[in-house]
């Protein structure tokens, strides 16, 4: 597969087109970026961990029955991915209270959530990516009842299925950010899915293993995502999917 010019550049990837019109090369870069681009450093190496996550989780969903853009990974930073329209909705699902939930409704961080929730926010750095509620969505145009039922539905699937895939690892899954996008009629899982986009707490000490170490200041960035990669590849050799 060629690798043709360069079709965006975003704060963590960038996207190139192929020979294909239908494929896109995501290439992870190392560059990590927090409050909507404020914060910004080069972290080494954090682009090839996060493919390599990305990578794993994709194929372990798909083995599961979830669509998603994933093709196959290329490169050390670089993933084939099905090329699509973007829906400019961010889903997050929620199983702990943290971040933003926390700040919003004063709930202290590490609260269980009596069931997941999920929420929605407009992507749009500008307008620092503003929650919104399923009429926004609707009103706006940016996806129809029915995708955004599909997107909402999809999402609960992946965080019952990233649940148990993390809890295997003694790894906490709080909450997480997924991306859709259209592909051939049909709404899929775009995007990334690594501890940029996701909190991940060590089951037993609540070690956070994920960029709130970088919005925080925690130290020890990259060292705690190729944590998580050793996890998963361990439980990888051991349940062999
Ligand atoms: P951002 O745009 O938020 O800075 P990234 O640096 O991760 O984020 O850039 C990747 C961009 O590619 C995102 O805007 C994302 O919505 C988009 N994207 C992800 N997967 C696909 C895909 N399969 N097809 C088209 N665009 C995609
Ligand atoms: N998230 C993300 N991209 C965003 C906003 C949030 O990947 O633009 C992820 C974030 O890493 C966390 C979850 O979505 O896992 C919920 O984030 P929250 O709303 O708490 O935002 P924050 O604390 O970053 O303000």
């Amino acid at each position: 597969m060629e690798k043709r010019e360069k079709l965006y550049e975003g704060k963590a990837k960038v996207l190139y087109k192929t020979d294909s019109d239908n494929l896109l090369v995501a290439y992870f870069k190392d560059d990590t970026t927090a409050f909507d681009g404020a914060k910004k450093e080069v972290l080494e190496d954090k682009g090839v961990i996060n493919c390599a996550i990305s990578t794993v989780i994709f194929e372990y969903l798909e083995k599961h029955g979830i669509k998603t853009h994933f093709v196959e990974r290329l490169s050390p930073r670089e993933m084939l991915v099905k090329k699509c329209e973007i829906i400019p909705v961010e889903v997050v699902v929620r199983n702990v209270a943290a971040g933003s939930f926390s700040r919003r409704y004063g709930v202290p961080e590490g609260t269980p959530l009596k069931e997941p929730l999920v929420e929605y926010f407009y992507k749009n750095d500008e307008l620092h990516d503003p929650m919104v509620c399923p009429n926004h969505v609707y009103l706006f145009g940016w996806a129809t009842r029915e995708e955004l039922g599909q997107m909402t539905k999809i999402a609960l699937e992946v965080n019952e299925l990233l649940k148990k895939f993390f809890d295997e690892i003694d790894i906490q899954l709080v909450d997480f950010k997924l991306e859709f996008g259209r592909c051939n009629g049909e709404i899929i899982l775009a995007d990334e899915i690594t501890p940029d986009s996701c909190r991940l707490w060590d089951k037993s000490s609540g070690e956070v293993l994920d960029k709130d170490r970088f919005r925080k200041d925690m130290g020890k960035v990259v060292e705690s995502y190729k944590e998580v990669y050793r996890r998963i590849m361990d439980r990888y050799e051991k349940v062999g999917e």
